[in-house]
């Protein structure tokens, strides 16, 4: 280290002219009482490098930095030989060329006492020049161990092992490129910091260190995080994190780490919110997403992928049995009821499973493969779980394509209403008709609505499909005698759109038809899912006069709690016991026993699907009074309709 100490007496005249500022630029001669430690200028021009103009941090005497941008130039003496050198501090304005360096200095550290970060200034040889008193806080050190001057090593052993110093002296000693930034976690006695360190080289060599307490800013990043990646109210992933876990485990799969997605729908989420209220569902989301934590082994993930959609990647499988075992064990665990705000709530929850490579190799596939199997596993409740299959995958474009024409075909008048007669035993005659739908599609001719009724369910057409027929039945009946009623079939989801009841009263009462002349069929599924609103739209109904009918009766699994939840005035047995009849002995005595039944409920019973003669006398015999089905007639378009339509009654 080289330290000259200037003086103005050895200046000689061109010295002394040296010294005047230039035009424009503030020259300033660093002030001749200073000590000037650190020059490299000296031991530079002693290398040859005269006439240089760095950037560099000067020091003054009392050891406090500054930077400026220095002019070293060479004053030769008689000899030609290198007397002694005039720097020139030039700096846009911070040095006045009136202020003494001593002043700047103090000016300097007034303004960095100040500043919201921690601010050291270190210089080529790694001794302390300057440091604020929020370095000193920052990093944990007490500032009557540091002073200025102070190698690093010193101050590491200042700090008594503080662990920030530590990671400052090896990032030092790494000599580590200027401006990278680092975290460090600072655990104080009474609280857990983060600050940040970042190292600027300055020109001319030396270092500043910039300390900041990033505590807050974490925090917050920790927050964003959290609120990024986390469903807000179950505290499980959200979609976000479950499709960034699922590509990973796609990824995998591809490379020889099979896995399985499991996508869960609470099917009867809408209805619980409605009939218990929002407060109760939204438990019933948090302690369903605490029962599928118990279920999963680490490395799963399990997540809220939508409102009632939940998902298990579920990963280190050897085989579906694995998965089988999972979708069991979840089944089983969600099937016992919750006890939610004193109320015991049951989800109806399905799942469908896709297997990650063999059915899909990108995300979109293994999603829509799942959300397929999902759909059938809807369908063949309550089977809860199903895998994908192909059939699956063809199911479903013919099943867009169908929803796709369905758009068109209300406005295209491609839909059609038939009706077929329903027979009044005892008085042998036609009491009414059963309006059902057909499509008459363009390229596949008569389309059957149990190939579309689902499909139109499904994507919400079912709402004004349901309502056009609705009105066009009303408005074909309200022409019929008055002694004929028709049946409509109406579906869950139309039930559900809080609307209904208005719908057919403005049906009514656009049509002049009496409320008793109407029946509407619903089935079990209707009942099932204990929703609130549908059941309040049918009481409304009912009370208006309008008459309801449980539609398939015997091929659900509920169907006599169904009887004991809704006031209904007719059951239709379905088809499927009518046609082993009367030689099916169990189809026969069952239909006998719901014919019995119904009658002690006071609740009237049609007989579906009745074909023979046969069938028909069986009937007769156990005293069911009321029938429908090809025997009698077909459905058919209302111009062809013959109310006149007797039938014999055998002796
Ligand atoms: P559903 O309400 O049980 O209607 C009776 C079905 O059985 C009708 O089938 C009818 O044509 C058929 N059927 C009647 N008698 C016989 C018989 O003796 N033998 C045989 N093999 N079949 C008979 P369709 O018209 O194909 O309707 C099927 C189902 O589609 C209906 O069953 C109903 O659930 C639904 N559906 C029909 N129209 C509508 C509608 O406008 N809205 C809704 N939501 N569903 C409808
Ligand atoms: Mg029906
Ligand atoms: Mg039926």
């Amino acid at each position: 280290m080289v330290t000259r100490k200037l003086s103005a007496s050895r200046c000689d005249d061109r010295t002394q002219e040296s010294l005047k500022p230039e035009a424009g630029c503030p020259i300033h001669v660093v002030n001749p009482d200073a000590t000037v430690s650190h020059w490299s200028g000296t031991a530079e021009f002693a290398n040859g490098y005269a006439d240089s103009e760095t950037e560099d941090l000067r020091a003054g005497k009392d050891s406090h930095g500054f930077p400026a941008i220095v002019r070293n130039e060479p004053m030769y003496g008689r000899e030609g030989v290198i007397e002694f050198a005039v720097t020139r501090g030039k700096d846009a304005g911070v040095f006045g060329a009136k202020e003494s360096v001593a002043g700047i200095t103090q000016q300097l550290e007034v303004a960095l006492g100040h500043a919201p970060a921690g601010m050291a200034i270190f210089d080529n040889a790694e001794a302390l020049v300057f440091a604020n008193d929020k370095f000193f806080d920052l990093l944990g050190l007490s500032k009557g161990n540091v002073r200025s001057g102070m190698g690093l090593r010193a101050i590491v052993e200042a700090g008594a092992g503080a662990q920030p110093v530590e990671a400052l002296y090896k990032d030092f000693c790494l000599r580590r490129e200027a401006g990278v930034q680092r975290e460090l976690r600072r655990v104080s006695d009474t609280m857990e910091r983060y600050i940040s360190i970042r190292e600027e080289s300055l020109p001319g060599g030396g270092w500043v260190v910039v300390v900041e307490d990033i505590s807050e800013r974490r925090n917050s990043a920790l927050v964003i995080e959290q609120m990024a990646h986390y469903d807000g109210l179950t505290g499980i992933p959200n979609r976000a994190l479950f499709l960034e876990n699922l590509m990973r485990a796609v990824a995998q799969a591809d490379r020889g780490t099979p896995f399985a997605l499991l996508s869960l729908e609470l099917d009867n989420l809408n209805c619980i919110n409605d009939t218990f209220g929002h407060p109760v569902g939204d438990e019933l989301l948090k302690a369903l997403a605490r029962r599928l934590d118990q279920c999963i082994r680490e490395g799963d993930t399990i997540a809220r992928a939508g409102g009632d959609d939940f998902a298990i990647i579920q990963t280190g499988i050897s085989g579906p049995n694995d998965v089988e075992a999972l979708a069991i064990r979840v089944a089983e665990l969600l099937r016992e009821p919750f006890e939610i705000c004193s109320q015991q709530v049951i989800a109806a929850v399905s799942i469908g499973i896709a297997l990650g490579p063999q059915d899909g190799h990108d995300m979109d596939r293994i999603l829509t493969n799942a959300d397929l199997a999902l759909n059938r596993a809807k369908a063949m409740r309550p089977a809860p779980y199903c895998f994908f299959d192909c059939s699956l995958d063809v199911e479903m474009a013919s099943r867009r394509s169908i929803e796709q024409d369905l758009r068109y075909a209300l406005l295209r008048g491609e839909l059609e209403v038939y009706y077929q007669p329903l027979i009044d035993l005892a008085a042998g005659r036609i009491m009414g008709y059963e309006a059902l739908l057909r499509w008459n599609h363009p390229t596949r001719g008569v389309v059957s609505p149990l190939e579309f009724i689902s499909a139109a369910e499904d994507c919400g057409l079912i709402v004004p499909i349901g309502e056009w027929v609705l009105e066009k039945a009303i408005r074909t009946a309200a022409l019929w005698p008055s002694n004929l009623k028709v049946a409509v079939n109406v579906s869950a989801v139309q039930l559900r759109t809080g609307v209904f009841a208005n719908t057919v009263r403005d049906c009514l009462a656009m049509s002049g038809m009496a409320p008793k002349c109407l029946e509407l069929e619903i089935t079990e599924s209707v009942l099932l899912q204990n929703c609130n609103m549908t059941l309040t739209a049918l009481r409304e109904l009912h009370d208006l006069g309008v008459r309801i009918a449980l539609d398939d009766f015997g091929t659900g699994f509920s169907s006599l709690s169904c009887l004991r939840d809704f006031p209904f005035d007719r059951v239709k047995v379905d088809r499927s016991f009518i046609q082993g009849l009367p030689e099916e002995k169990h189809a026969s005595l069952l239909v006998k026993a719901i014919v019995a039944m119904a009658s002690g409920f006071g609740v009237a019973v049609t007989a579906e699907g009745v074909e023979t003669l046969d069938q028909l006398r069986y009937l007769h015999s156990i005293g069911c009074t009321e029938a429908q089905g090809f025997l009698f007639g077909r459905p058919a378009q209302a111009i062809r309709l013959n109310h006149r339509y007797m039938i014999c009654q055998e002796s």
